[in-house]
């Protein structure tokens, strides 16, 4: 099966301070990426998880780092070559991203943390994002240093030597620091040259169990649209392990909650895997890397309104169990996420706390908490494998605080 270019094979995570300039620098990169999915993709999943492809090419004979290009032709009206697609997960400077991620739904392969050169070093976001790759253990990173334009030589080098001492001792001492202007479209040769060679697309296990997150699910029929037109209901999110396939049978968790007899349980659904879209195309099979949809042979009731979220898919038989309650340990935070001073508490008994776990968010309620370890009962079931990383968040206020990472026991 030769593989559709446009169909992206590894997950970049773009983070940095809020006006870094990440949304445009991924603008710059990606240029078409609005057009690459379908209306509903783009308005749902991609601002929900910020996704953007972007596909890589090359200018046949020049040297690097000039070859390096994202444009189809050169000015010269010669074809480039594609290297690859790359799929950036645009993190916005707010939490629930910052959860989502570290609960390790949007599985990243690669960062490419920005720094405005225009401000001191380190900004608050840019320390919670370095602290989350740290944490997710994101080990190949590209720096980029942008905004170049805006700056004298001296501001630049200062500020160069501000992230080179920022980063010393964490996971990205000894990432590459490329200057770029993302607005002025300057030295993005030489970044995705840095990127080709520091973030490399892992190898993959086709013949591993395959594991969908869903983060999202919808009803695509207009309405008033009668039986015999109606299509099934579709699933949209990552595939973070093996394959699917067309026509694959797909078990999905926690599935659907059943009432009989006033008793109420959750049941897995199961279903078969009608079409699938990756990379803006329809295609035969989605690997890793980048947003699917998955046409399903499920009534679109089940599916509308994203009511199916946050579950788990893959071959029946193969998932996680369906849990609504499980023990946790926890690595709590020194400092709560977003503010400048509080130190976090140890969790209580009988406090709530909201949970993410791969895209599933819940509450829970904290049955039992001792140091390092906390029971928690949910309002709606996960599907979860032992070892799966759960994002912590405390009510501090209003607003909902990332306050630690869970390990489910
Ligand atoms: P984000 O919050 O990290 O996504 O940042 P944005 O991409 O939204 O950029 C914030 C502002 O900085 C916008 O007004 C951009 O036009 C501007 N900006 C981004 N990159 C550059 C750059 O390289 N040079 C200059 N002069 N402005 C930039
Ligand atoms: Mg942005």
């Amino acid at each position: 099966v030769t593989k559709n270019p446009q169909q992206p094979e590894v997950n970049i995570g773009l983070v940095g301070h809020v006006d870094h300039g990440k949304t445009t620098l991924v603008q710059a990169l990606s240029g078409s990426w609005t057009d690459q999915h379908s209306e509903e993709m783009k308005r749902g999943i991609s601002i929900r998880l910020g996704y953007a492809d972007a596909t890589f090419r090359k200018i046949p004979g020049a040297d690097a780092p000039e070859c390096y290009t994202v444009e189809e032709e050169t000015e010269d009206g010669d074809e480039t070559e594609v290297l690859r697609t790359v799929s950036f997960v645009d993190a916005p400077g707010h939490e629930t991203l910052m959860a989502t991620m570290l609960s390790g739904a949007a599985i990243m392969d690669g960062a490419v943390l920005l720094v405005s050169a225009t401000e001191d070093v380190p900004q608050a976001q840019t320390a919670e994002h370095l602290m989350a790759l740290d944490i997710i253990g994101i080990e190949n990173i590209v720096i980029a240093q942008n905004k170049v334009d805006l700056v004298d030589r001296e501001r630049a080098v200062d500020n160069y030597e501000q992230i080179k001492e920022f980063v010393k001792g964490t996971v990205a001492e000894d990432a590459p620091i490329v200057p770029i202007s993302a607005q002025q479209e300057v030295n993005l040769d030489v970044l995705i040259e840095a990127i080709e060679e520091n973030i490399p697309t892992p190898d993959r296990d086709e013949t591993e169990d395959s594991r969908m997150f869903v983060a999202r699910s919808f009803d695509i029929n207009r309405p008033g649209t009668t039986w015999e037109g109606l299509m099934g209901g579709v699933i949209g999110g990552s595939v973070v392990a093996g394959k699917l396939e067309e026509g694959d049978e797909l078990e999905l968790r926690p599935g659907r909650e059943v009432d009989e007899e006033g008793q109420t349980e959750w049941r897995s659904i199961t279903t078969e895997i009608r079409s699938l879209q990756a990379g803006g195309n329809m295609v035969d099979e989605v690997q890793p890397g980048g947003l699917c949809g998955v046409g399903t042979g499920l009534d679109p009731s089940v599916t509308k309104g994203d009511a199916l979220a946050g579950q788990v898919a893959g071959k029946p038989g193969t998932l996680p169990p369906t849990r609504e309650e499980f023990t946790m340990d926890v690595d709590l935070l020194d400092r709560v996420v977003g503010s400048e001073d509080d130190s976090v508490d140890e969790i209580s008994t009988g406090e709530p706390l909201m949970l993410t776990v791969g895209t599933a968010t819940t509450v829970g309620a904290v049955t039992s908490a001792r140091s390092g370890e906390a029971e928690v009962k949910l309002k709606r079931p996960v599907c979860a494998a032992e070892g799966a990383k759960i994002a912590i968040n405390r009510r501090v206020g209003a607003r909902w605080r990332l306050i630690g990472i869970g390990t489910l026991k």
